[in-house]
């Protein structure tokens, strides 16, 4: 199996990524099971896309090998797309899931179903020594939940209600998740390098 490593070390993303890739042959290995110790990467980028080059960039130029990073987030209409890139520390920097999804909750007390909408976002990007960047943007449609409901996913998932659903992310299978996902929208963008890998 070939292998690829996935510059992050949010363990929601990694199993995520890990089922994603199965099907392609790709066998997902994270900074979490480096041997060799990786600091946080600070994400100065001003958008999903900058922040997902510059993660990948650097685990590729401290291993010299391929990796793929993805920046994501939530983006809410009814909070001109707040939480946004600042999706994992919305609430503090400490990244308590719990508290940043309680925190959209409050800030969206009172709209209306009609203006709950909002969206995941998923940029992936794809460094290789010495080839050209390939950065891709997967997105998915949805709206905000009046109140935290299921137990899978992570993150903002509880609160989120994928367009055409009634339940949210984290009332789904995570089977069934990985056929809507943001992530999975990004994944197919990049079909063609991936099937080249292999
Ligand atoms: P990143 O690690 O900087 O990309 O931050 C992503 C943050 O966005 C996570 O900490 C989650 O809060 C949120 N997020 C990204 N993808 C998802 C998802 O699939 N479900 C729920 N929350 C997500």
């Amino acid at each position: 199996m070939k292998k690829l490593i996935i510059a992050t070390k949010n363990p929601g993303k990694v199993k995520e990524f890990q089922e994603l890739f199965h099907k392609y042959g790709i066998q997902v290995r994270s900074l979490l099971d480096l041997e060799e110790p990786v600091d946080d990467i600070e994400e100065t980028g001003k958008t999903f896309e900058e922040n997902a080059v510059l993660k990948a960039e650097t685990i590729s130029k401290q291993f010299n090998i391929p990796v793929l990073a993805d920046d994501s987030g939530l983006e809410v209409d009814a909070l001109d797309g707040r939480p946004g890139i600042f999706s994992a520390r919305y609430a503090g920097e400490e990244k308590n899931d719990q508290k940043n999804l309680e925190k959209v909750l409050v800030e969206m007390e009172g709209v209306a179903p009609e203006y709950r909408t909002a969206r995941f976002i998923c940029s992936v990007a794809i460094i290789q020594p010495g080839r050209e960047a390939i950065v891709k943007r997967g997105t998915c449609e949805g709206r905000i939940g009046l109140e935290p409901k299921g137990e899978n996913g992570f993150g903002y998932d509880p609160v989120f209600i994928p367009k055409g659903y009634e339940r949210s992310m984290a009332e789904l299978d995570p089977e069934e998740k990985n056929t809507i996902s943001h992530r999975r929208d990004a994944i197919r963008k990049v079909e063609d390098w991936l099937k080249e890998l292999v």
